[in-house]
């Protein structure tokens, strides 16, 4: 037995398990050519965040768009930061966003697929199988030292270029078997390091997906593998799970480029083939003229959350997603109007090097574009959804009479050029106020040439002639009827042409009427909001609107 041999026996005595037993246990995935495996990892810490979702559609699209597999593992080797029901809560919020994994964790505690476990947790002995064979080979080995004693490492490498355990500094690396026997007889802790095969002199290449070709030194610290309590570094773990799990692509926030050669230099000693690596850059916040990163502190939209609460379809939030993913998305939209977003040929190529930039304006507009084309019985459902968690007095508008809700819902849609009012359902409950009374505010501010005394002129005569089973054209015509009794014209061409000879035009005829009727100068159709309002309201609310501009005339 070698002498490697005997310090891996000293240190997994319970591992009987080799690197062998789980190359054949995890089989190389039998997947087409070009087909990409790709992952979600997050650490069960707290909320999703948008940043997570981001990344988490890229990795999610490029598996899909290649036939690939998507799996989730859940990094939950630090329990002390373990939240509870962040997992449920992550995997929802994922759900929401049409992420659905192929496999591994699609539940608290609920795995599918031949890879896992998929809780890095349950995975101990298989990394302790890793590290067992490291050992024997002589490219790892236990370290004893006290925090006392890193510190002081730390504090003596103060004017020195490379920090960490390495070199001089790595005092347990030529350690005997015996003194690590008498060491362990002793009790004392020790953690796992890699004996860093590698050359200060030398450099790293390789080829980011997102970012291109990269040159970095090598890494030559003996870093953790397996902390006190046997427990692996995200590194070790990083390595062992990718491998096994038969990841291909590695997508994940750009805080982890610095590791890559530490990473590559992990997969070589192990036997690996490498991962290529996609590091998707932070989402970039403008403010005060500059750029900083989307927070979590800070920015309430840092939390996908958000989304649901206002109300923004999945849909638009998707959309917005790739708009920021790939700048060519929209190019596509423009063309494609009606296609599924699932058709974009979405290419991680096209990532953003230096971060996207968050811009809820943008959203919005995205959003208008996506709601506008929905069905009323789509915009009615999704939002009804949303307002029996969000908003119980819209939800209760709604019940009053569905019906009636849809054909709101409906005024300018469903049409060639639709109205783009919506952009999220938060935005329903002031668009469609005055189709209620119990949410109508009058407001009787006139805009154009429209005046108080010329408001109870058209009013006074329009309630005697509005019918509301009239068709568009005879609504029209009769509005059309009231302007030369009332001093205007029916004609807005003839008034720019000679406006002191007219109180008004047809426009302003049809302002007053507007206002009178939804407190607003700006609708959609007044002819669908007037026969929806139905002959009683609007006779009241003219009534009520005569009163008010006689009182200020
Ligand atoms: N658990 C790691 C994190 O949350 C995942 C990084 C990765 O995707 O590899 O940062």
């Amino acid at each position: 037995m070698t002498k490697y041999e005997e310090l891996a026996n000293l240190l997994f005595a319970d591992i009987d398990k080799t690197p062998e037993y789980y190359e054949e246990l995890y089989p190389p995935r039998q997947l087409k050519e070009g087909a990409r495996v790709t992952r979600f990892a997050p650490s069960p810490t707290g909320f999703l965040h948008f940043g997570n979702l981001f990344t988490c559609i890229n990795a999610y699209t490029t598996a899909k768009n290649t036939g690939g597999v998507f799996y989730v593992r859940v990094e939950d080797t630090d329990q002390k930061r373990k939240v509870e029901g962040a997992v449920e809560s992550m995997l929802k919020s994922l759900s929401v966003y049409g992420v659905k994994a192929d496999e591994g964790v699609v539940g608290e505690n609920e795995e599918i697929g031949d890879y896992g476990p998929y809780y890095q947790s349950k995975r101990k002995e298989i990394y302790q199988a890793y590290a067992k064979s490291l050992v024997q080979q002589g490219l790892a080995y236990p370290c004893f030292c006290t925090p006392e004693e890193l510190d002081e490492i730390r504090n003596a490498q103060e004017n020195e270029d490379i920090k960490g355990y390495y070199g001089k500094y790595a005092k347990c690396r030529d350690l005997s078997v015996e003194e690590v026997k008498k060491n362990i007889d002793a009790g004392m802790p020790w953690t796992l390091r890699l004996k860093s095969p590698g050359d200060i002199t030398k450099k790293c290449y390789f080829d980011d997906v997102i970012k291109g070709k990269i040159e970095m030194p090598e890494n030559v610290i003996d870093v953790v593998l397996l902390k006190a309590d046997g427990i692996p570094t995200y590194h070790f773990a990083h390595a062992v799970d990718d491998h096994l799990m038969r990841t291909t692509h590695v997508f994940r926030g750009d805080e982890w480029i610095a590791s890559v050669p530490l990473h590559l230099q992990l997969f070589k000693v192990l036997g690996f083939k490498p991962v290529k690596y996609a590091h998707v850059a932070p989402i970039m916040k403008e403010e005060n003229g500059g750029k900083r990163k989307l927070s979590k502190r800070k920015d309430p939209e840092a939390a996908v959350t958000y989304y649901a609460e206002q109300g923004y379809p999945k849909d638009s939030v998707n959309e917005y997603v790739m708009t920021i993913a790939n700048s060519n998305f929209e190019d596509w939209r423009r063309v494609n109007k009606d296609e599924p977003i699932e058709k974009f040929p979405y290419n991680p190529k096209k990532m953003s090097v230096s971060g996207a930039l968050f811009d809820i304006a943008k959203l919005t507009d995205v959003s208008k574009n996506v709601i506008c084309k929905m069905t009323a019985d789509d915009v009615f459902e999704q939002s009804y959804e949303w307002a029996k968690e969000f908003n119980p007095q819209l939800a209760a508008l709604y019940e009053k009479d569905k019906d009636y809700a849809k054909a709101v819902l409906n005024i300018d849609r469903e049409n060639k050029k639709p109205r783009k009012d919506i952009a999220k359902w938060s935005d329903i409950p002031d668009y469609i106020s005055y189709m209620y009374d119990e949410t109508f505010e009058e407001c009787y501010d006139l805009t154009g040439n429209a005046t108080p005394s010329l408001a109870v002129d058209v009013l006074e005569k329009y309630k005697d002639i509005v019918d509301i089973n009239d068709d568009k054209d005879t609504w029209f015509d009769k509005i059309k009827s009231i302007c030369e009794p009332c001093g205007c014209t029916p004609n807005v061409k003839e008034f720019k042409q000679n406006p002191d000879a007219f109180k008004g035009h047809v426009g302003d005829v049809s302002t007053v009427i507007r206002v009178a009727l939804t407190g607003r100068t700006n609708t959609p159709d007044l002819y669908c909001i007037t026969a929806l309002l139905g002959e009683e309201r609007v006779k009241a609310r003219i009534e009520k609107a005569i009163a008010h501009y006689k009182e200020e005339k």
